[in-house]
């Protein structure tokens, strides 16, 4: 600060001795932006800026303005420049600068590590039955060799010569504020003030290694395909003593060949002849959990819809089983023999020739649900 004959403080606010600090806090707002050199061109600008700040700084600070009253400029000369780093400092910078010169968050506060997905498909019997799976992840461990310290086994940390063993680093910058401390987190230390003397050979110095480890995952039976498995703490590792991560076994499973899943439920098309759908008849199905006869009664149309209860799959973390659905086609016979054919066409003869009664005998039945005749 130059010296130069002092004007009041209060006269340099244009507030008056018995004013709140909101008051003062505002008024100071008001003037810094009136007379900020980046908004105002006027030569005297930056000089009356200066004066606001220095003005501000003790009168916003309780001690320093009860020695200002009693003793005026004597009783605050011995505190040097305005300090600036404690108070009011974000509320100026917010309304002036924008956010700058905001306080870093500091890098040794505990933080978790990142969650890891891994994708796994299984087959449609291992989704019902529950599997033990190996997988392999790729993720970063804590060195073996130097257990996270970087520094070659044997060898000792030296104090960090940027920070000199603080962990801080401290700015004092020329603003028109007057100066300015930062204080922030040693970037070479990251703030553990002592650095490491010789490498670790196995991580260089990096404290974590990419390692590919094999899990075994426990897969309960029930999945189905977007099921996720967390394995808590598989993740990648936490930093500065924070928990790891998670790492989520995210499943597929591979469609089957005959049953197809409806959640719970299982659902199997079943192919009959037009004999079977006539006459009625008994067929084996198979299901998850082995073979079911399933009694077709005579005159199934296809489409018809058989339903075995809990047979289906096991529900997820609960009890019970969902339901198999049995769905039943009518497959026309090709390649047929004589022999076969002669039967048919005497069939034929003795049978309606459209296919109309059947036709209207759905339209009745849709006609007795909608209108319940
Ligand atoms: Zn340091
Ligand atoms: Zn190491």
């Amino acid at each position: 600060m130059s010296v130069t004959t002092k004007r009041d403080y209060y006269e340099i606010l244009g507030v008056g001795r018995q004013a709140s600090q909101d008051e003062i806090r505002s008024t100071f707002r008001r003037l810094a932006k009136q007379y900020h050199p980046d908004v105002n061109k006027d030569p005297v600008a930056e000089e009356r800026f200066k004066e606001v700040n220095e003005a501000y700084a003790v009168l916003s600070d309780e001690q320093k303005r009860a020695a200002y009253d009693r003793y005026g400029h004597a009783g605050v000369s011995g505190m040097g420049a305005p300090d600036f780093s404690g108070f009011g400092m974000e509320d100026i910078f917010e309304s002036i600068f924008g956010g700058f010169g905001t306080r870093t968050n500091s890098r040794r506060s505990p933080r978790r590590g990142a969650d890891v997905r891994y994708d796994l498909s299984i087959t449609f019997e291992e989704a019902i039955s529950g599997v033990e799976k190996e997988v392999q992840v790729t993720r970063h461990e804590v060195c073996p060799t130097c257990r996270g310290s970087g520094a070659e086994p044997g060898t000792l940390p030296v104090r960090c010569h940027t920070c000199n063993g603080s962990g801080e680093v401290r700015q004092v910058r020329q603003t028109f504020l007057g100066s300015m401390v930062n204080v922030s987190t040693c970037p070479t230390c990251q703030g553990k003030g002592e650095t490491v003397a010789t490498a670790c050979g196995t991580c260089h110095g990096r404290t974590q290694v990419r390692q590919t480890r094999r899990l075994s995952v426990n897969i309960p039976p029930g999945v189905d395909s977007g099921t996720q498995i967390r394995m808590s703490g598989e993740g990648e590792p936490g930093q500065n003593g924070g928990p790891n991560g998670n790492l989520y076994v995210v499943i597929t499973v591979q469609p089957h060949k005959y049953f197809r899943r409806q959640g719970d439920d299982i659902v199997l098309e079943v192919a009959i002849n037009p004999a079977q759908a006539a006459l009625g008849t008994d067929v084996l199905v198979p299901t998850v959990n082995g073979q079911e006869k399933v009694r077709i009664p005579a005159g199934t149309q296809p489409g018809t819809t058989f339903h075995l209860r809990g047979k289906g799959a096991p529900r997820l973390q609960r009890s019970g089983r969902g339901d198999l659905y049995v769905l039943v086609t009518v497959a026309t016979p090709t390649n047929l023999s004589g022999e076969q054919k002669r039967l048919l066409k005497e069939l034929a003869k003795s049978l309606p020739a459209d296919a109309a009664p059947q036709e209207r005998g759905l339209i009745d039945r849709i006609r007795e649900v909608l209108i319940g005749e």
